[in-house]
């Protein structure tokens, strides 16, 4: 039996729903645990906007098929200009879940751009590399998701 040793804190969590008032704020008092997933996962339930989820650091780093160390994973190799085959092959992930998760990425690229630098010390210039290598590389990209990738480059934070 595992234990999940972590207990989450409900002041640590922010509402991951988009479009919610209480968006990405902390503390906010909207937030109150509810239950466990299958996987025994901390939910959550925010009272702004009436849903649940799930504990995570970082919203843009949940997939529902990936974790979130394989995420960014992901980025690494993205950085490493290694294409979506590329990391299919190295990380035994079908191409259809790397797409998703990398379209996914470059719709917060802000947020990130953020948590890559921040947390996983990669430096400035090595995220705009890897935003600039998926243009490249994933033309059929959603125009809003290069967008926000093109305002990440720019780096106004
Ligand atoms: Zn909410």
């Amino acid at each position: 039996m595992q234990k999940n040793k972590s207990e989450a804190d409900p002041e640590e969590q922010f509402c991951s729903n988009p479009d919610c008032p209480d968006y990405g704020k902390k503390d906010a008092g909207n937030i109150v645990k509810y239950g466990h997933d299958k996987n025994g996962k901390q939910r959550f339930w925010c009272n702004t906007c009436e849903s649940a989820f799930v504990e995570t650091k970082n919203t843009v780093f949940y997939n529902r098929e990936l974790s979130e160390d394989q995420i960014i994973m992901v980025c690494k190799l993205l950085v490493e200009k290694n294409g979506v085959r590329a990391i299919e092959r190295i990380m035994g992930i079908h191409r259809d879940t790397v797409s998703s998760v990398i379209e996914g990425l470059a719709r917060h690229a802000r947020e990130v751009t953020d948590f890559l630098i921040k947390n996983i010390g990669l430096t400035e210039v090595e995220v705009d590399e890897m935003w600039s290598f998926v243009k490249k590389n994933k033309r059929k990209l959603p125009k809003e998701a290069r967008k926000q990738m093109d305002r990440a480059i720019a780096g106004s934070t």
